[in-house]
């Protein structure tokens, strides 16, 4: 049974178990049907295998996962199998990398005005960008494997020298999901089970992000997991790469219960780690104040 698995491979973020906004035996994302906060209203029910939304109700599996991924009742019918999902406890073959070959949404462009202006209001420079990073867009229609990636940023993934994957974020604040990442059977290197940052300008020491905003922010001396559950590939990297880890998560809770748990783990294997508090999201820091944090932490 591996609906966790489902959801995390196609970038919807989870919270589970130990969280104080959800129950035993259940696994909750934000519910894409209703409106309002995002508060990880929609639960999945282990045991039933089906999702309930505390707001506005009961979900049929197959609907909900179109909606939640962006894709048709017919995909998501067969990704469900694929997962095993609604089948529990049977033992399901792990979805693999590689298996098709790596590509980009079609059609795919340069960033236009559209893209510089959503870049510019969070308060990014939109060239300095392309160029550190190799940011593109899609324009209004651009698809991939039956998903949708319409007006999106669309952040290469590197590793060891070569594109690997890619992470896209919507600029129209529409889309239900903000982030979408390339499918995993089109993945070269799976994105969760490394870092995105500048591989070749590491040094002993580095501060660990949750999102490609943040590494953006905060340059080069920065690696984000993705999102804030970590795996232990990622664990495994930091620890192999550096002697301290810097952690910066978000403010809100559950971001600061998974920078604690990302400490704990590093420092059971011998890593310095310091978790660093800001107010907010590193990505919103002005970027002044950013570098100036940099600096202050010695890089
Ligand atoms: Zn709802």
């Amino acid at each position: 049974m591996s609906i966790i698995r489902l959801l995390q491979d196609h970038g919807i973020d989870t919270i589970e178990e130990g969280n104080k906004h959800c129950s035993p035996g259940w696994i909750n994302v934000h519910c894409p049907f209703c409106t309002g906060t995002q508060d990880y209203h929609l639960g999945y029910n282990l045991s039933g295998s089906y999702f309930h939304c505390w707001r506005c109700g009961g979900k049929q599996l197959i609907p909900t996962i179109a909606q939640l991924i962006g894709i048709s009742y017919n995909e998501a019918s067969s990704i469900i199998e694929e997962y095993g999902t609604g089948i529990p406890h049977q033992k399901t073959k792990e979805k693999q990398t590689n298996i098709r070959p790596f590509k980009f949404p079609i059609p795919n462009i340069p960033i236009t005005n559209k893209h510089r202006k959503y870049l510019i209001q969070r308060k990014f420079n939109p060239e300095k960008l392309q160029q550190d990073w190799g940011i593109f867009g899609t324009p209004v229609i651009s698809f991939l494997d039956g998903i949708n990636f319409k007006n999106r940023i669309i952040a290469p993934i590197y590793w060891n020298g070569k594109i690997v994957s890619f992470q896209s974020r919507d600029i129209t604040g529409r889309s239900k999901l903000k982030y979408i990442t390339c499918p995993k059977a089109r993945e070269i290197v799976h994105h969760k089970h490394i870092l995105y940052g500048k591989q070749e300008a590491w040094k002993d020491s580095i501060i660990c992000v949750e999102g490609i905003f943040d590494v953006w922010r905060l340059g080069k001396n920065a690696v984000s997991t993705f999102g804030i559950g970590f795996t232990r590939q990622q664990i495994r990297i930091l620890v192999q790469n550096f002697k301290t880890v810097y952690i910066i998560f978000d403010e809100e809770k559950q971001a600061q219960e998974k920078a604690k748990k990302l400490q704990a783990e590093l420092q059971f294997r011998g890593i310095d780690t310091e978790r660093i508090f800001i107010c907010g999201d590193p990505a919103d820091m002005r970027q002044e104040e950013a570098d100036k944090l940099v600096k202050k932490l010695g890089f």
